[in-house]
């Protein structure tokens, strides 16, 4: 197992292990690749799109050309359309167009030849195939130029070509792919310097939260807290979460070391008490008789203490939120007089008229079986502080949001001075000596009613009696 320890001793990662681990590197890196690669798919579409505008405007001027020389071909044969190129010739219009015709039986004559055409043993090997070719073929010369040529076959086997020597494909599109790779260059500074940026920026929060974790575990330090900032985002809703938990679980710390010693200082009379119990007897080891009322008093006296010790860590557990509650749609009319079937016979034994003002059913959403302690110690303490023949009323009434229960008692009643005490552990007061108790019943009370989201209080008279209130939180509609 690894404890705070190890964790301290453990070697520090390498540099590489280091950025292998770094989650912001491995976000950036993850960004800019993306970024990157949209941006060259974005670049290759605009490149094959120019391309295809590039070569769709050659062919129609190309095609608008043959057009042209097949209507002359058509209405006046070769011998047209050497007189048109004749015409061009002098006039210098359209002397940049490579026309030539090919008879059926694939005899050509060359009517007009540019000057920068390209020689004509390369344009021969390959007519054969250009008669069979279907729209704009490119002839390269060049680096620089290409030659465009198309085809137009007619009914009686002759094939009319019209070429134009063109830019080439490269030279078109070389100051395109210069600005590609430029911008490409800045895609990639910009993609990664922009992503290291904002994956530092945004992984902050999380080295925070790291950074308040190890010191925690190093230092033990348990007030260590993230910075939050202003920001609504998830990351700070992570840290301000996990500073929640950091002080839940500092209380808790908290409350379970202030319990232990209390506990510690609550067991330390009763212990002692059996100490001194034990050690008179051992005093006197002859006397049987003393000695065995030494050991049923030893036996009562940890009765006591483990029932106290029980009690004792109910409320702990109460007090720092970590009592398991069962909750239910409880019926507190019908659990209180459960509850109060169970005193039925104290109550009789003193003679104490147990008045039940409550009829109407009342919902809360609380533990049956905490609930029953709960109004068990107030009526165990309104029969325990009420003299014979006296009145308790158990009276059950609700506002909008609470079932209020409250017991009502006409016994010795609390001094003022008292009543805020009552609550604390192990109290007991100054009248109530002489009955049974350890002082912690309404320390309990208090404790399991807030623990379900209610509250309690108490008004009292000295020597008229008392009221102990609960509110409890209600079921909508009950
Ligand atoms: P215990 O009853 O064991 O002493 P509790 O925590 O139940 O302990 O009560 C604390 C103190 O509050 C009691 O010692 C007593 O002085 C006072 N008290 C509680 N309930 C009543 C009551 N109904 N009438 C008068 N005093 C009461």
């Amino acid at each position: 197992m690894s404890g705070p320890a190890d964790f301290a001793a453990a070697k520090p990662p390498s540099i590489f292990e280091r950025l292998r681990r770094n989650f912001a590197l491995r976000l950036n890196l993850w960004h800019a690749l993306i970024f990157i690669a949209c941006n060259g798919l974005l670049f290759l579409l605009v490149y094959y799109v120019l391309v295809a505008a590039i070569e769709r405007k050659e062919s129609e001027v190309l095609e608008a050309r043959l057009k042209e020389y097949a209507l002359i071909y058509q209405s006046g044969g070769l011998s047209g359309l050497r007189r048109w190129a004749a015409q061009n010739k002098e006039t210098g219009r359209q002397a940049q167009f490579f026309v030539r015709l090919v008879d059926r039986w694939n005899q050509q004559f060359v009517v007009q030849v540019p000057d920068d055409w390209v020689s004509f043993r390369d344009v021969e090997t390959g007519w054969e195939g250009y008669r069979r070719q279907v729209g704009v073929i490119r002839i390269p010369k060049d680096e620089e130029r290409d030659f465009a040529l198309v085809s137009m076959g007619f009914a009686d086997g002759s094939l009319l070509q019209v070429g134009r020597s063109a830019n080439s494909r490269n030279t078109l599109l070389r100051p395109v792919q210069r600005t590609f790779l430029l911008a490409l260059g800045a895609t990639v500074l910009l993609g990664f310097t922009g992503g290291a940026l904002l994956a530092h920026r945004a992984s902050r929060p999380l080295r925070q939260i790291i950074a308040t974790a190890r010191s925690i575990i190093q230092t033990g330090q348990l007030d260590a807290r993230v910075p939050l900032r202003e920001s609504p985002d998830e990351l700070n809703e992570l840290a301000r979460l996990f500073n929640t938990m950091l002080d839940k679980n500092q209380a808790l710390i908290k409350a379970m070391r202030e319990s232990l010693d209390n506990t510690a200082h609550d067991l330390r009379t009763p212990l002692t008490r059996m100490r001194g119990i034990a050690e008179l007897a051992l005093q006197d080891p002859a006397n049987a008789a003393k000695s065995r009322e030494a050991l049923a008093d030893c036996v009562e006296e940890s009765d006591r203490v483990l029932g106290m010790l029980k009690v004792l860590m109910d409320i702990a557990e109460a007090e720092a939120g970590m009592m398991p509650l069962q909750r239910e749609r409880v019926e507190i009319g019908a659990l209180l007089a459960q509850v109060i079937e169970v005193y039925a016979f104290v109550a009789d034994e003193k003679r104490i008229a147990v008045q039940r003002e409550f009829s109407e059913p009342r919902h809360a959403w609380v533990d049956a079986n905490r609930l029953r302690q709960v109004f068990g110690n107030l009526l165990d303490n309104a029969l325990k502080y009420t003299p014979q023949g006296g009145e308790v009323r158990v009276r059950v009434d609700h506002d909008p949001r609470h079932v209020i229960v409250r017991v009502c008692d006409n016994g010795i009643g609390i001094p003022a001075e008292e009543q805020d005490k009552i609550w604390g552990r192990l109290y007991r007061g100054d009248k109530s000596r002489s009955q049974r108790g350890l002082g912690l019943g309404l320390s309990l009370v208090k404790a399991v009613v807030e623990a379900h989201g209610g509250r309690v209080s108490v008004a009292s008279e000295s020597g008229r009696g008392s009221e102990f209130t609960v509110w409890l939180p209600g079921v909508t509609g009950a």
